[in-house]
């Protein structure tokens, strides 16, 4: 019998660039391994990524077996789960790609030291990252705390290596461990089953992969002028793929910079493609360095911030009905679908925070749930640039109006038409502010405010006054 090794998968739900299965599997035989352990996540999943967990793991349970080697799912505490793995399959060793937020990273080391103490390899890599936090630091040998000479500092060292392939074969062990069945953990909703608007995703390896080319192939080219347009396919909707691991990120790199050396897409757009890539390594940067972060806000000045107990306001902002309608379509969007465009992320979340003055953990939490892409370090550090309170934060005056926004965006309301097809019919002129029609016009395209559609929850120009006041009482 060869040497055989467990691979604990984790958030790199790949067959492909894939360096702890491809070191494993180099030495022996390889157990794949999956474990459903909530208990000691920075916080347990929420609803859209346990759907999408679901549909992963059955796409690369049949890549893995296909290979060769079965994935086996076990539930429970992960130290527990492999050592009882290792004492069934007589392994010796564990094979992992790294994860940073800091209940991971904990658990992770203290696992590594038992495993080791007991004389059992444990070997652990990047598959993650286009580079790892401690691997970055300013002149002064602390992490950065602004996005811009962060990635000037972490482009300058990325290595532009050749994503590794696909294993070949994989050697099984036998007899073939015990596993769970998936449709046990549940992680599909039933009664109600939500998830019916979320057919646009194919989770795993190859819908990420067909993502990609489909992007390459096509919104990359315009990438820099539509990214910011809602009612565009412009960007590459690559968010939960990226977060599960279904592609990596070298991967995404190299095959960017692929197309930009064939001449397919033109410099300037790949550099801001990429460039959105840096904002997630800068969020896992801040998040490693900065793990308060995931509880407070890191700007000290706000800690204690007067944000305003607001239930009601929440609810209109959480089921899209604040009467404004770039943030509503918004709000509808992310519902029915588990994703929601960057741009109106951001005018969504000013509102909340600014407008309504609502906690930013409130918001954060709502995506945490609801997003196909909930990603600790970029939800976190995205509500905290939108709230002011962030490291690298957007200016705490910077207070986003929604109709400027969605008329700017949005000129033609398309992205607002979509989802609040109840406004379809207004013209364009009143479509980012129904409440400026006059009732005829309101009548012709048979809005009702207030019926068919909610009057604005609040006075913008108001609100922002309150929310610079109490701002500034905290600077
Ligand atoms: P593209 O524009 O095609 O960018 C490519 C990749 O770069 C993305 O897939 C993503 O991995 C990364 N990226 C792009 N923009 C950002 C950004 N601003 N910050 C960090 N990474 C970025 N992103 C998440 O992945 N998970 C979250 O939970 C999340 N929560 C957010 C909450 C708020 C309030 C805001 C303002 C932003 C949040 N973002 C989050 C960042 C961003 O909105 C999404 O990554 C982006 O919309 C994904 O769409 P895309 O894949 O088409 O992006």
């Amino acid at each position: 019998m060869p040497p055989a090794a467990v691979v604990w998968f984790r958030n790199d739900l790949r067959l492909s660039d894939n360096p702890a299965l491809v070191a494993a599997a180099a030495v022996g035989a390889v157990i794949p391994l999956y474990i459903y352990d909530e208990s000691r996540l920075a916080r347990r999943l929420g609803d859209a990524s346990r759907w999408w967990l679901d549909k992963s793991l059955r796409r690369m349970a049949a890549d893995l077996a296909a290979l060769g080697a079965p994935l086996v799912l076990r539930r429970g505490r992960a130290g527990r789960v492999l050592n009882e793995l290792l004492a069934e399959t007589g392994a010796s060793s564990v094979y992992w790609n790294r994860v940073y937020d800091t209940p991971s990273v904990l658990r992770d080391s203290s696992i590594k030291a038992d495993l080791r103490s007991r004389g059992v390899g444990v070997h652990s890599f990047n598959g993650s990252l286009l580079i790892e936090p401690w691997a970055v630091r300013n002149k002064a040998g602390e992490p950065f705390r602004v996005f811009t000479p962060f990635w000037r500092a972490a482009r300058a060292q990325i290595e532009e290596a050749e994503p590794f392939a696909v294993p070949k074969r994989l050697r099984r062990v036998e007899p073939t461990p015990r596993s769970e069945g998936l449709a046990d953990w549940q992680l599909h909703p039933v009664g109600p089953d939500w998830s019916l608007g979320f057919h646009d995703w194919t989770p795993g390896e190859s819908g990420a992969w067909s993502r990609l080319t489909a992007f390459l192939a096509g919104g990359a080219k315009g990438y820099v002028e539509a990214r910011n347009s809602p009612a565009l396919l412009g960007t590459s909707r690559l968010s939960p793929h990226l977060h599960f691991g279904e592609v990596s990120p070298r991967q995404v790199w190299a095959a960017t910079i692929g197309a930009e050396v064939m001449g397919d897409i033109d410099q300037n757009q790949t550099d801001g493609f990429l460039r959105q890539l840096g904002w997630r390594e800068f969020n896992h940067h801040l998040g490693y360095h900065f793990p308060k972060m995931e509880q407070e806000g890191f700007n000290s000045r706000f800690r204690d911030f007067p944000w305003r107990d607001d239930p009601a306001g929440v609810e209109s902002w959480r089921r899209g009905r604040t009467g404004f309608p770039i943030v509503d379509a918004g709000m509808r969007e992310l519902w029915s679908t588990g994703w929601m465009h960057n741009r109106v992320r951001m005018i969504a979340a000013s509102f909340l925070t600014k407008d309504l003055m609502a906690d930013w953990r409130i918001g954060e939490s709502w995506f945490w749930n609801t997003l196909v892409d909930a990603d600790l370090a970029n939800n976190v550090s995205g509500w905290q640039w939108v709230a002011g309170v962030g490291a690298d934060a957007a200016p705490y005056f910077r207070i986003f109006n929604p109709v400027l926004q969605g008329v700017k965006f949005d000129p033609q309301g398309s992205y607002v038409r979509h989802w609040l097809p109840e406004l379809a019919g207004l013209p364009d002129r009143y479509i980012h502010e129904p409440w400026r029609a006059e009732q005829s016009i309101l009548a012709e395209a048979r809005v009702r405010l207030g019926v068919t559609y909610p009057a604005p929850i609040i006075d913008h120009a108001e609100a922002r006054s309150r929310a610079l006041a109490a701002y500034e009482r905290s600077v």
